[in-house]
């Protein structure tokens, strides 16, 4: 039974098989203050993650957080950092060192 950010505030709702809520943190211009999303998630993060143990990222994400990298493919917020980081477009600068 997870808490959800809706635009009335903040909703426990009850029920089984609801999706996990939107687990990016991000500053909210109307407060000022960093709080996480906690919208009703629509993906998973399919970002590599060796810790977890299905070796990917799984964070939560609503689809105004998710991005879209592939088909069937999102990432979070964090995972799109470290994503741009590995791209293979990067390995021709590094040659020239
Ligand atoms: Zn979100
Ligand atoms: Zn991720």
């Amino acid at each position: 039974m997870p808490f959800y950010r809706l635009k009335t505030g903040i909703v426990h709702v009850k029920g089984t098989r609801l999706p996990a809520p939107c687990c990016v943190r991000f500053s909210w211009p109307t407060i000022g203050k960093e709080q996480d999303c906690m919208a009703p998630s629509a993906f998973l993060c399919d970002g590599p993650n060796e810790a977890n143990r299905s070796g990917t990222c799984d964070a939560p994400l609503c689809d105004v957080h998710a991005r879209q990298i592939g088909p069937n493919q999102h990432l979070c917020p964090t995972c799109l950092l470290s994503h741009r980081d590995t791209d293979p477009q990067r390995g021709l600068f590094t040659s020239l060192v």
